[in-house]
């Protein structure tokens, strides 16, 4: 049977003699496997098409689990994804979110919207860990896991100092707080983004700017939600720490600038 479907490309594997299988998250059919022939051929027609993160419009043949490419359309390349480290890290890890981290039957529409609004937020240089924090808890809420952050996630308090408890549900008050000695001490600011995240459609997302102590609350926050609730090690987030580890290391002040030898092994 042929199906045509928008869809954004999550995955690619390379498949026999220059062909590829990629994951399109559409939003109507969910994720489909497709074939494309020659992909990793040059003079290929699709060999753009089937380049990760893109969004395009896809025509194929399935019979079996498989379809197989018979045309397509690129819609948006999102090439800006693609060309510089930290984007192309980041732009990884949502796609594999999105492939690994949804099961097929929460892979809708409102998934398929969010990560679309994730890509242009990422390409048009918003800042990229508001962006990815954002988009974690979208994946935790379309995932049926959305933290519970305005009551306590224990007894149901609410207006009251919270911590923050993956292994509780989100929020816990100071009553319940020995339930999780591991919870975590957060910022009102912390939980103001928080609760802005879990209420936000990434489509609406503006331009948030966040002081850098916030931004390593929310990481180590969601981080631990996602490794809790998720359980699993996705191959992008290995990359993404180490690139968010380096982004951490504090600029010497009030010094000359130095060669970068002279400025190695401080800590
Ligand atoms: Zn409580």
């Amino acid at each position: 049977m042929l199906y045509r479907m928008e869809g954004i490309v999550i995955r690619g594997t390379d498949y026999g003699e220059g062909n590829k299988i990629i994951t399109i998250l559409t939003p109507s059919h969910g994720k489909q496997g497709i074939v494309v022939r020659g992909a990793r051929k040059l003079k290929s027609r699709y060999s753009s098409l089937a380049q990760p993160f893109t969004h395009g419009d896809f025509s194929f043949f399935k019979s079996g689990q498989l379809g197989t490419l018979s045309s397509g359309e690129i819609i948006e390349p999102y090439r800006e994804l693609r060309e510089g480290i930290e984007t192309a890290a980041y732009a990884s890890y949502a796609a594999e979110l999105c492939d690994r981290g949804i099961g097929e039957e929460d892979a809708g529409g409102y998934l398929f919207h969010q990560l679309k609004a994730c890509f242009a937020a990422l390409a048009e240089g918003k800042d990229p860990q508001i962006v990815i924090r954002a988009f974690e808890m979208k994946i935790a809420g379309s995932a049926g896991y959305a933290p519970l952050l305005d009551e306590c996630a224990s007894c149901g308090r609410t207006g009251v100092p919270f911590r923050f408890s993956p292994a509780a549900g989100g929020a816990l008050c100071g009553n319940c707080r020995h339930k999780d000695p591991s919870a975590m001490e957060l910022s009102d600011a912390t939980w103001k983004l928080l609760r802005l995240f879990a209420a936000l459609d990434l489509r609406r997302l503006g331009q948030i700017s966040v002081k850098d102590t916030y931004k390593l609350q929310l990481r180590a926050a969601m981080r631990k939600w996602m490794d809790h609730h998720l359980g699993l090690k996705l191959k992008s987030q290995h990359f993404l720490d180490q690139w968010e580890r380096l982004a951490d290391r504090p600029v010497p002040e009030q010094q000359p600038p130095r060669s970068p030898e002279a400025a190695e092994g401080t800590d």
